[in-house]
């Protein structure tokens, strides 16, 4: 807390006491940012030109996920040009699910929209979320139509959203991403939610309310790299499954059954082998042999097949572990124009 205080304090109580006149935003952008610094101009631009048609008063809460370039030093100098884009800055990287929980918990907008640094998401659809937020839906989110990426990535997505929608206990809605609008109601209940490894989009859909999908391009990156790795999109994919889904679990003991079955019919096979041994050689040409091959064979498959199992148990042990530690999922370093309202204190507690 006091880390928080003590920062930037010149600046960011000039302009929250230029805020406390303004009247309180309708909407809030959240925006996760890691070393971004190539894209937060065009962004800035983009949006504000985007938002002069929403015609209701809106924050953006930019939260810089411990970037090591120019971000933060972008982001002070755009929120000293306009007090309305505000920020957070990790300690450290915590990871972009992260980075969104940790702005829902700052916005103070009735509705709150997601959306990348990167103008992947178009700022120009938020309009139409906004549209659908007024006429009474409390969750729209952004269905990508079509995805300007390579081939394997736009394989992998496709196939990890069809197989997630498979095997989760929550219905979650195909290919949308965290690009959506909320509204407070279910922001709330977000918030409310303790859990640590958090995969918005399947929390979303858990939420329940009125939600719909709005179709829109999405486009490929404006610049720089991706933030996401392939370790990283694999981590997420499994944090969907994991978080998502008992599904594994009973793999496991469905595994173990087949197996069971198999082995059991091997046991009667050589058995029956044994007793009959004559009749087994006469009309089928088997004998009894030295089982070394099968008894190996044997071995490694079950052993496999138990590491498997002891490895989805570990999945779900380790959240377990991750959730029981209770260790505050972010910790902010720094912030511009940031207020700690009590709306959302309330929504914690
Ligand atoms: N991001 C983040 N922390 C991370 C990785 C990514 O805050 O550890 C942000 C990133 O700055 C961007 C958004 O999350 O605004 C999506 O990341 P990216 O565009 O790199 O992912 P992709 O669109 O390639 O899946
Ligand atoms: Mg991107």
């Amino acid at each position: 807390m006091s880390v928080m205080e003590g920062v930037g304090t010149g600046e960011s109580r000039g302009s929250t006491d230029s805020l406390a006149n303004m009247q309180l935003p309708q909407i809030s952008v959240i925006i996760p940012c890691f070393n971004e610094q190539e894209v937060i101009d065009a962004l800035y631009r983009r949006l504000t030109a985007a938002a002069t048609s929403w015609r209701v008063p809106y924050e953006v809460i930019v939260v810089d996920d411990g970037s090591q370039d120019a971000t933060w030093a972008l982001l002070t100098e755009v929120h000293k040009k306009d007090p309305r884009w505000k920020a957070v800055r990790f300690s450290r990287n915590f990871g972009h699910q992260t980075a969104i929980s940790a702005g829902l918990q700052l916005a103070q907008g009735e509705a709150v929209v997601i959306l990348d640094a990167d103008l992947q998401d178009p700022p120009e659809v938020v309009e139409k979320l906004i549209e659908k937020w007024q006429q009474g839906y409390e969750v729209v989110y952004g269905v990508r139509r079509r995805r300007k990426e390579p081939l394997w990535k736009r394989f992998a997505y496709y196939a990890f959203y069809r197989i997630l929608a498979r095997i989760s206990n929550t219905p979650i809605a195909l290919d949308s991403g965290d690009f959506c609008l909320m509204d407070r109601r279910v922001v709330q209940v977000l918030n409310a939610m303790p859990e640590r490894n958090r995969f918005v989009r399947g929390l979303r859909a858990w939420a329940g309310f009125r939600q719909i999908g709005v179709e829109y391009e999405r486009h490929p990156r404006l610049a720089g790299q991706t933030q996401y790795t392939f370790r990283k999109l694999v981590q997420l994919a499994i944090d969907g499954v994991f978080s998502f889904s008992v599904w594994p679990l009973r793999l496991a003991t469905r595994l173990g059954l087949l197996v069971s079955t198999v082995a059991f019919l091997g046991v009667i096979f050589t058995l029956l082998q044994r007793i009959y041994a004559d009749w087994f050689d006469k009309y089928l040409g088997l004998r009894p042999v030295p089982g070394f091959a099968t008894t190996v064979i044997a071995i490694l498959f079950l052993g496999g097949v138990q590491l498997i199992c002891l490895g989805i148990i570990g999945e779900y042990l380790g959240r377990i572990y991750e959730e029981v530690k209770g260790r505050p999922p972010w910790i902010i370093q720094e912030t511009l124009g940031v207020e700690h309202n009590a709306k959302n204190k309330a929504a914690k507690d």
